[in-house]
């Protein structure tokens, strides 16, 4: 039976009924959690967000989470918050980095101090309990990397596919402990429908077989991103792609940096992208 699981959906957001959204676009293990997707692998579940249910105007409407964006602030925070609210976690509870399209993980043993600066780095590892991993993204590759043991996060662009930052988001995962068999989930990012590249970016991914990870003149980053986690020890079966592009979604659906081309970044929004443990009976719901 595919009824969706209604565990988070609390709070202020009221949305109209997910099949309207997704239909049967969502394949297993991916589920409609309200307007978003959710997905629960052993030992940990992942949320990627749309950009429906924030409070952002124009261009940025509605759930913007972007810090780093044009948005009036007081609505990212309010966004930031109703995410908070979904996955169970309040913001002050979520690891997060300043992005930079590199290849940099880092493994987050405590909780940062309130209003400490963001490390520079693109995904976080951590074996922590009741804390989320967060990425933003607008086209980027969102993946979450889920064990019994710990999770990881990890922002995905071509650079950082290009400096192998998957294949360190698992060692990472690693090296933070984790034993147990990993599975990894790559949520709503550009498709190779919509990704058009010159020959700079498809001369990165040289070493990938021509066919699946260059297609003329695009590139499939999915394609590059299940390799890769493929590399690093994740067997195929293990890796999931929702399959969703940002470009080629309804606009309604998700922020776009490539579709808004032309645009300064910082007035495209950014989607949140949320993993955390869940060991046994799963969140304990505090409120924030
Ligand atoms: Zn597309």
């Amino acid at each position: 039976m595919k009824a969706m699981s209604t565990t988070h959906r609390r709070g202020r957001t009221t949305p109209k009924k997910s099949e309207d959204i997704w239909g049967d676009r969502l394949k297993a293990p991916f589920k409609a959690v309200g307007d978003h997707i959710g997905v629960d692998l052993p030992g940990g579940r992942a949320l990627f967000f749309t950009r429906r249910g924030g409070v952002s105007g124009e261009p940025f409407e509605e759930l913007n989470v972007g810090l780093d964006t044009n948005d009036y602030m007081p609505a990212v925070e309010e966004n930031r918050k109703r995410v908070g609210q979904l996955i169970g976690i309040p913001p002050e509870r979520w690891l997060e980095s300043k992005q930079m399209h590199g290849s940099d993980v880092r493994i987050v043993t405590e909780l940062p101090d309130a209003g400490a600066e963001p490390v520079e780095a693109d995904g976080v590892a951590t074996t922590l309990e009741d804390v989320a991993a967060v990425v933003v993204t607008a086209d980027c590759l969102p993946v979450a990397l889920i064990a019994p043991g710990g999770v990881a996060i990890i922002h995905a662009g071509w650079k950082g596919l290009a400096a192998d930052v998957l294949k360190k988001g698992v060692e990472k995962l690693r090296e933070a402990g984790v034993e147990d068999e990993i599975q990894a989930a790559i949520g709503p990012s550009i498709g190779v429908c919509c990704y058009e590249v010159n020959t700079h970016v498809h001369r990165a991914f040289m070493r990938y077989p021509r066919g699946t990870a260059r297609l003329s003149n695009h590139a499939h980053l999915k394609n590059v991103a299940r390799l890769q986690l493929q590399h690093a020890g994740i067997p195929l079966d293990h890796v999931h792609d929702v399959d969703i592009c940002t470009m080629c979604a309804p606009r309604s659906l998700f922020h776009s940096h490539r579709r808004d081309r032309g645009n300064d970044p910082k007035d495209t929004g950014r989607q949140a992208s949320a993993v955390w443990r869940v060991a046994g009976d799963g969140g304990d719901g505090d409120a924030d």
